[in-house]
């Protein structure tokens, strides 16, 4: 299927979270934009349907930035849906809860439903003239060179060809353009799963005393079970209630066959959560609802010439500790299109007037193809160059995160050093920074915040390790002249 347009023609590949803020980019810069997405519209979903409840995620400063350029107000209407985090609300296992902030200047992250946010990227998408989304069509293969895709119709089983200017793998974690990608590319992959799965359950609203529903917990948190090897996570929705996720080794979860074990379970690492959730429900939603395992995938390079380049999921999964999978992916879309606005990537053909049809006019348009050519292949060149460090740190960045929750978070030391790191960042606001914040409320590059965490671990390690020192002299010094008094007051005596 050819196009008759002027304007050049991108196909993305998945109409996920990132493969949809991509078509609004795109479409912005002026392409014509063919979305290929393998399930149904969500939009047309039955919602009340159990696999249509409500999953968030947290959306940070990296994803508001992308938001916000993609025109249009995307970032207010979005934030206009979201339920704010100022910090981690820790349930100890004994009973007992810890306020951790995140941020020392009121910064929050933002929960958002996931269903919701694609529908709004969607609608944003559909209204530019030069986009067609294609919903239950799978990509089966490209032929780069030939710049041509074979995409199967869910619907009929046919399978058509489609050209493109560019190809876009915006297709997740399993991505089938990356697995082509390397037919053609000397592609470096990596790819980890942990021993851990995940599973969702609800905590419910509750009524209160005038028969209203509110929030079972504090809304503002994100709300952690830590318990070392395995936790439990809940984040809040607009509708009062609350998003849990369970991350436990596959065999924990294993071991937990009968309504009694798992019963038994919660009463022992997360009781305070049972009244919350409901014993009915917790029994339903555990042994109804999927086990997810989560991989960590890292990739190099990100496109072959200038005929494709993969971003989100399909060019780097993480596991999702530092709720950064999606605020990377969105932010890949942001620093392609700053990387084309700098290379001068013009969406538009050169016109041929047929009536003036000459040798010299086709000679024009070839050289203005070949221009366009060689400066898409610098500019994906350029992304790959760019990113891949930044999207590894932050795929170890994730990997690490996951022991400060489940563990680290309830360590003396940890929140010693958090401490010294918070009162630091008040009285330096720029100099020095925690990594949290680095993270989740900049839009620095990862690698940058990490190389700066690494200096500052050090000077804080020196202050934390002179304030244990100091506090250790005082003990002595105050045992001694505690002593001193006693022998005064028997002396006075
Ligand atoms: P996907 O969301 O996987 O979308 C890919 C799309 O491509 C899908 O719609 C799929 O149907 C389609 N597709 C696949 N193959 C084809 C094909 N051959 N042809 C056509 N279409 C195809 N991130 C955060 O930022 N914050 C969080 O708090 C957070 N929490 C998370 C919690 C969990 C439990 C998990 C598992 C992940 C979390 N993430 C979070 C990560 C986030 O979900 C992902 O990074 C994000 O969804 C990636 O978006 P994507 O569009 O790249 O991929």
């Amino acid at each position: 299927k050819n196009s008759s347009s002027a304007r050049r023609r991108v196909a993305i590949i998945g109409g996920g979270l990132v493969g949809s803020l991509s078509t609004i980019y795109f479409a912005k810069r002026g392409w014509e934009v063919l979305l290929f997405e393998l399930r149904k519209d969500p939009r047309l979903e039955d919602k009340t349907s159990l696999s249509q409840r409500s999953i968030n995620l947290a959306l940070s400063a990296r994803g508001i930035s992308a938001l916000k350029n993609a025109g249009s107000n995307l970032d207010e209407v979005v934030l206009s849906q979201v339920a704010p985090m100022k910090g981690r609300m820790i349930h100890r296992r004994k009973g007992g809860l810890l306020s951790q902030l995140y941020g020392v200047f009121g910064e929050c992250i933002y929960s958002v439903d996931r269903a919701t946010l694609l529908g709004l990227l969607l609608d944003d998408a559909e209204k530019s003239e030069n986009v067609k989304i294609y919903f239950e069509h799978q990509l089966k293969q490209c032929d780069f060179d030939a710049r041509v895709l074979d995409v199967e119709n869910k619907n009929d089983g046919t399978i058509s060809k489609y050209e493109a200017d560019l190809i876009v793998g915006a297709d997740g974690a399993y991505s089938t353009v990356r697995s082509q990608l390397m037919r053609v590319v000397r592609m470096n992959y990596q790819q980890e799963f942990i021993p851990h799965a995940y599973c969702e359950l609800t905590i419910p609203p509750k009524k209160n005393a005038k028969g209203e529903f509110e929030f079972a917990m504090d809304p503002n948190h994100l709300h952690i079970w830590p318990r070392h090897t395995f936790m439990m996570i809940a984040l809040p929705n607009l509708d009062k209630s609350f998003t849990c996720t369970l991350f436990m080794p596959y065999e924990k979860f294993d071991a937990i066959k009968t309504e009694d074990d798992l019963i038994t379970f919660y009463q022992l690492y997360f009781t305070d959560a049972i009244p919350l959730i409901g014993e009915q429900n917790l029994k339903r939603d555990y042994f109804l609802n999927p086990k997810g395992s989560l991989i960590s995938i890292k990739c190099d390079p990100y496109n072959y010439k200038d005929r494709a380049v993969i971003i989100g999921d399909a060019a780097h999964s993480m596991v999702p500790f530092y709720g950064q999978g999606m605020n990377c992916g969105f932010q890949d879309v942001e620093i392609l299109d700053k990387i084309f606005e700098q290379h001068n990537i013009n969406s538009q053909k050169p016109e041929i007037n047929i009536n003036t049809f000459n040798t010299n006019s086709a000679k024009e348009q070839e050289n203005d193809d070949m221009k366009f050519r060689k400066d898409l292949e610098r500019a994906l060149d350029e992304y790959t160059r760019y990113r891949h460090i930044d999207v590894t740190t932050i795929c170890d960045l994730a990997m690490y995160n996951y022991i400060e929750m489940r563990s680290s978070v309830i360590s003396p030391i940890y929140i010693t050093r958090k401490k010294i790191e918070e009162w630091l960042h008040w009285l330096f606001p720029s100099r020095i920074i925690p990594l949290y914040p680095m993270v989740s409320f900049t839009d620095m590059r990862y690698s940058d915040a990490q190389r700066r965490w690494k200096r500052q671990n050090f000077l804080i390690n020196v202050i934390a390790g002179s304030t244990v020192l100091a506090t250790f002299a005082a003990l002595v010094l105050g045992l001694r002249c505690g002593r001193c008094n006693i022998q005064n007051v028997n002396y006075k005596d």
